[in-house]
């Protein structure tokens, strides 16, 4: 028997590393052998600690709300009588659990019956720690196959042809980036991940990278084989410290092993890659600002051209993609460019891992095909609203992102539909606010936070933000003007089309998608206080 513990971030926040001290020590009490091990973020954050049950020849159960308290009786009943506590069960898995699309579920719950999971995979069913576990479920299959059978364009022709766009948010074509780095004149050649996520309600790359360390490591060994790059970076913020241990370790695991560093599974391709961890500016998630971070220059982006494919890191040519972008690399190489395709809609490929969060009744992580409304994320998968409350508005694409409203529950996600309605995929952050949500206070909340990351490097954004700040704190204070609204309608377009950066470009969505849906909102402050 095996006792595993999700012991992720979500996980330890609450209570994980108390079950799993309480599970060893009943166990030692009982003088049992039983293997007690840990695991990542499920996606189930809303159920944690999640202690999984597998019995030998018995489906693997999933326990949700594990309390040290129920830690002997689950013991007692499903550890040594092979009953499971099904009052307690989340999920019940049947065989083999890698990977588990299309897990049967226990009743009620239909979390997983819409989801399907290619760079979650692993998330809650292996241990992140070990490269055997790694390897024993096809980890490293796509880098022996690139390594032994195929050239390096034919490695950016499978990733063309699988129609992946950069998961961090601006959707660019991945195989077509790749290309233009290859192609770049230069000896020298970098691979970054950006891991710098900061979106407030988003930790889709922090998941993966606790949850499946090595997917990211090995889609940026292919990517430096495909672009003629022998080493690599992975900027993670400070605050993902789990994050950042879990690296540690699967890059020294993978260096031991041969497949990281010099002469890689003995066929000659060196690749060093290096952690970097950011200082927790909002900003060096723009790539220029990134690059200028990792030369330990301070964290501000420049005007581009040139692009980091043509001058990047310390000059050279640089191909920068995010975590989820890196690690559906492997899937795709092993499975084929056209089976990633097949997923999603016309222009936007694949699967998406998005962070639920706010007033759902699920909150967790979930990977869904592209092209999936809405109204099944929020209803279906997440069970809608809290206590049953009506649903106001969905924030999409954290601070850069805008609030959609009822009437556009049914918009199929992919990037073209977003941007239409005025929000962006960005990094995959959503945010679910129901009928006590004040709108005008979310764009507050939302500028308030792009307001302090402005890196002040150009006028726009530097002045912008602050006085739009300034009209917004005006107008949840009672002391707003009608004018106020046409004023700050102005600047918000003035700032999205003359900011350096996509920060200052994208910080006013919130505004401008509020203004465009919840108008009455602003206008019911103004109108109320006089
Ligand atoms: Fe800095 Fe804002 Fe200008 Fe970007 S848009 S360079 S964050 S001031």
């Amino acid at each position: 028997p095996s006792l595993t513990v999700g012991m992720s971030t979500c996980g330890q926040a609450a209570g994980g590393a108390k079950v799993m001290a309480a599970l060893e020590e009943e166990i030692a009490r009982r003088g049992l052998q039983v293997d007690i091990s840990q695991t990542s973020c499920i996606g189930m954050c809303y159920a944690e600690p999640i202690v999984e049950v597998a019995l030998p020849g018995k489906p693997r159960v999933f326990y949700g709300d594990v309390t040290p308290e129920r830690v002997p009786t689950l013991v007692e009943k499903h550890v040594l009588q092979g009953e499971p506590v099904r009052e307690w069960a989340l999920i019940q898995l049947s065989g083999e659990a890698t990977p588990y699309e299309g897990i049967p579920v226990m009743p009620g719950s239909t979390y997983y019956g819409r989801q399907v999971r290619v760079v979650t995979s692993r998330l809650g069913l292996t241990n992140p720690e070990s490269l055997e576990e790694y390897i024993a479920t096809g980890g490293y299959e796509a880098l022996e196959k690139v390594l032994g059978q195929m050239t390096p364009e034919q490695v950016i022709e499978e990733i063309k042809i699988s129609g992946l766009r950069g998961r961090g948010g601006a959707g660019f074509p991945t195989g077509l980036k790749w290309s233009f780095t290859r192609q770049a004149p230069g000896d020298k050649k970098y691979v970054v991940c950006n891991a710098d996520e900061g979106d407030p309600g988003a930790f889709m790359d922090r998941s993966v990278l606790e949850g499946d360390p090595f997917s990211v490591i090995e889609g940026m060994t292919i990517a430096a084989y495909a672009i003629g790059a022998d080493e690599g970076y992975i900027y993670c913020r400070a605050e993902y410290p789990l994050a950042i241990k879990r690296l540690k370790m699967a890059i020294a695991a993978a260096g031991e092993k041969g497949l990281l560093g010099r002469d890689i599974l003995g066929t000659g391709f060196n690749f060093d890659l290096h952690i970097k961890a950011g200082a927790g500016a909002f900003v060096c998630g723009e790539e220029t600002a990134l690059l200028a971070s990792i030369e330990g220059r301070q964290g501000m982006p420049r005007v581009r051209p040139p692009f980091p494919a043509q001058q990047g890191l310390w000059g050279k040519p640089t191909n920068i993609n995010n975590v989820e972008t890196y690690a559906n690399v492997p899937f795709i190489i092993k499975n084929g460019g056209q089976w990633f395709a097949s997923m999603g809609t016309e222009k936007s490929k694949g699967t998406k891992v998005f962070c639920l969060t706010g007033k759902i009744k699920k909150t967790g992580l979930i990977e869904v095909p592209m092209g999936i409304t809405l109204r099944e994320i929020i209803f279906d998968i997440a069970g809608g609203i809290q206590d049953d409350k009506q649903f106001k508005a969905v924030q999409i694409g954290g601070p850069s992102g805008g609030c959609l409203p009822e009437d556009k529950l049914d918009l199929p996600v992919d990037y073209e539909s977003l941007t239409a309605a005025g929000a962006i995929m960005g990094s995959g952050g959503m945010v679910v606010m129901d009928e006590n949500t004040c709108m005008v206070d979310v764009a507050r909340f939302f500028l308030n936070f792009t307001q302090a990351e402005s890196c002040g490097k150009c006028t726009p954004c530097r002045e912008g933000t602050k006085r739009m700040l300034e009209i917004l704190t005006r107008i949840c204070e009672g002391e707003g003007r009608m004018e106020d609204l046409d004023t700050l309608e102005t600047l918000a377009r003035v700032v999205k089309n003359t900011a350096l950066c996509g920060l200052g470009q994208t910080c006013p969505n919130p505004i401008l998608s509020t203004l465009q849906y919840f108008r009455h909102e602003y206008e019911a402050h103004i109108k109320d206080k006089r």
